[in-house]
């Protein structure tokens, strides 16, 4: 693969933009305006690599091209293999090779879904997360962001993407939003909003503005309904309760294909009993949605410790028998720190 580089001063990447911006950019440098959709056929279509495969765009045009943007792929620089077959990349961070981030390619059966990461490292501050631990190290451009789909070997058999790697999607939203509408739109990938799910704390005015402006499914970390308990591990929940998250899905309509679902990482002693299963229930109760419950990882720099498989069975169990489908996640590549919360870039 052709590696380029975004970082020198006045080269942008082509890949993340959108068609109108690429009608703006060939506006602005005296091409036809069909140019545009010519190079989103080239970039989401044919997924080329150099700008010199763009062989229907004009000599004059692909040079002047070259003089001011990049395609915007560059390869991973590492992979892991899991036992289970779960790959983990990793990726440099193009405006800063010194930072790194992370995705991770889950096999099964005809399935195969990514996990792709939206910054490097994060200001969430959950407690219980490896990234959260490392800080912020800025945001990942559409273009890095759509690198993690379009630069690995198993691009064809992508069915599914989830935004649940390193970072808070709706604290890079314009960038989520521009990555999306190239993968669902039709002058783009052409996808299925519905192969794509966003994960989110919770922040509301971008969950508002992400529920409004795209149709890909959402994903609600929520880990514990008592808000003065969630506090204690996701100190977001200070500036955005979950109830009032809550509230916010309630005025939109999930009766279709779109899905909301909520994430509920279990603790042992924390978060795993009949108390919170109650409340849970309370709290989603009428909402049409799904509870995923997911097995924490314990790493060395945590104090929390991972919930018996017992509990989560009796956890799950209470949430169905209330009307509420729930479900455990099954844990996919925890040997090579892939799973849930383990990203760490180069750090870990
Ligand atoms: Fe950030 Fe997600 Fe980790 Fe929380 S769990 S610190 S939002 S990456």
């Amino acid at each position: 693969m052709t590696q380029d580089s975004s970082a020198t001063p006045g080269v942008q990447p082509l890949l993340g933009m959108t068609l109108d911006q690429l009608q703006q950019l060939c506006a602005a440098e005296g091409m036809p305006r069909f140019a545009a959709k010519q190079i989103c056929d080239w970039l989401y279509a044919k997924h080329v690599d150099s700008i010199d495969a763009m062989t229907n765009l004009s000599l004059k045009n692909r040079s002047r091209l070259k003089e001011m943007a990049v395609i915007g792929r560059h390869a991973p620089v590492e992979c892991q293999v899991s036992r289970d077959g779960t790959k983990k990349y990793l990726f440099q961070k193009s405006d800063d090779p010194s930072q790194f981030i992370e995705s991770v390619f889950i096999p099964d059966g005809d399935r195969g879904t990514l996990c792709v990461s939206c910054q490097a490292g994060c200001k969430m501050g959950c407690r219980f997360c490896v990234t959260g631990m490392q800080g912020f190290h800025g945001n990942l451009s559409a273009a890095d962001i759509l690198n993690q789909i379009f630069s690995i070997p198993e691009f064809d058999c992508l069915t599914n993407i989830v935004f649940m790697g390193m970072g808070e999607p709706m604290d890079n939203l314009d960038n989520i939003l521009h990555s999306t509408e190239a993968l669902t739109a039709p002058w783009g990938l052409g996808w299925s909003p519905h192969r794509i799910t966003v994960s989110t704390v919770g922040i509301i005015p971008g969950l508002r503005r992400f529920l409004d402006e795209s149709q890909c499914h959402v994903a609600v970390s929520l880990h514990n309904p008592f808000g003065s308990e969630r506090q204690e591990i996701m100190p977001m929940q200070r500036a955005y309760p979950i109830a009032d998250v809550v509230a916010l899905l309630r005025k939109y309509d999930w009766s279709g294909q779109r899905r909301i679902s909520f994430e509920y990482t279990m603790f042992k002693g924390l978060n795993d009993d009949t108390r919170h299963a109650a409340e849970l229930v309370r709290l989603l109760k009428g909402l049409y949605c799904r509870v995923n419950l997911i097995r924490f990882h314990s790493s060395p720099d945590t104090p929390f410790k991972t919930s018996l498989p017992k509990d989560m069975e009796r956890f799950r169990d209470y949430l169905n028998d209330h009307g509420i489908i729930c479900t455990i996640r099954a844990s996919r590549g925890e040997d090579i720190m892939a799973a849930c919360g383990l990203l760490a870039g180069k750090n870990q």
